[in-house]
């Protein structure tokens, strides 16, 4: 199939942007990287009027300022992997970012796209609530910020209003931190049907400062379960410990049974990947290679 016929602008400056989409709202639909986009149009699943290319925006930019890294909307997956400044700052987003697609896709596809597009098995939205990432949400009339965990409403839904334009994520850089991403899909390339990201902090005790776990495949979006974050904090990061996290974490997730999965068999996926997780996190953050 082929998309119905739709208007096209490819505004050069963000005011113009927000002027479209505050004229138009929901007629209109943002093209980034195309890669969800794109086939939702084939499909006539998205049937907007007016399509605005934001690609001629200077929406790429990647700095550091004040313990956070900030990343344009258009910042693509494969700088994710490659830029050697996010890699150093947060290395969980170049293992989120290499999980996802094939080449292809991932040299177009782009940061913003993917959290906008908000699919609960994606990556990249696991990863920025793993990070308690900050979104920033522009319109004409102004801009706010928004937690990455408030961002994500449910399936393919997020707190962006017709008229609004995600333009940059804050990154917080946790120095010092384990990090690891694990996740089964039954080709590679495929979306997960679970992944889990951690994020261990270690205090001079070698005890656990800081724990993060994030999944994505679990529900209606990415899911945290701070009952087993805290299990985690305070103490030796011990295997017990870790597969005592792992298992609470196991218990707490409810998700739902679908064409390729039972429910059942998530959570059992889900609790092993984590204790996976969890183990190469924190070798990371004790240095080991
Ligand atoms: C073969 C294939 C395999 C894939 N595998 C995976 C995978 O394993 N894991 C994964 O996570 N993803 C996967 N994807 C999706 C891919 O990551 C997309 O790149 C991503 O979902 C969307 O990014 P994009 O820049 O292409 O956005 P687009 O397709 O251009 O846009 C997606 C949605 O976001 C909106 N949007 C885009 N940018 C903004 C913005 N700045 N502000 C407001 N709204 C915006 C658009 O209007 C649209 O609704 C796959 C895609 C393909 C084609």
């Amino acid at each position: 199939m082929s998309a119905h016929p739709l208007e096209y602008a490819a505004p050069e400056t963000l005011e113009d942007a927000l002027a479209l989409l505050a004229t138009h709202g929901p007629e209109a639909k943002v093209l980034a990287g195309g890669q969800s986009l794109v086939p939702l149009l084939n499909y006539r699943l998205a049937r907007p009027r007016l399509i605005v290319d934001i690609n001629g925006l200077p929406l790429a930019s990647v700095h550091a300022d004040d313990g956070r890294l900030r990343l344009g909307a258009l910042t693509r997956h494969h700088e994710l992997e490659e830029s050697p400044e996010i890699t150093r700052r947060c290395p969980l987003l170049g293992e989120a970012a290499r999980l996802v697609g094939n080449v292809r896709v991932r040299s177009l596809g782009t940061l913003g796209g993917s959290l906008a597009h908000a699919d609960p098995a994606a990556e990249l939205p696991m990863a920025m609530v793993a990070l308690d990432a900050h979104l920033t949400l522009a319109s004409s009339s102004g801009h706010r910020t928004v937690p990455a965990r408030e961002f994500f409403r449910g399936y393919l839904t997020t707190a962006l209003a017709p008229d609004e334009l995600l333009t940059e994520i804050a990154v917080p850089v946790v120095p010092g931190a384990g990090w690891a991403i694990e996740e089964f899909s039954r080709r590679p390339g495929d979306f997960a049907i679970v992944g889990v990201a951690a994020l261990v902090s270690l205090d001079r005790h070698g005890h656990v400062e800081d724990a993060r776990l994030a999944f994505a495949g679990v529900g209606d979006r990415p899911v945290r379960v701070p009952a087993a974050e805290d299990a985690l904090r305070g103490g030796e990061p011990a295997d017990a410990r870790l597969a005592r996290a792992a298992e609470i974490a196991r218990d707490a997730l409810e998700p739902a049974s679908d064409a390729f999965v039972s429910g059942a068999y998530r959570r059992l996926l889900a609790g092993v990947l984590c204790r996976r997780a969890l183990g190469r996190a924190v070798a990371r953050a004790l240095g080991v290679p």
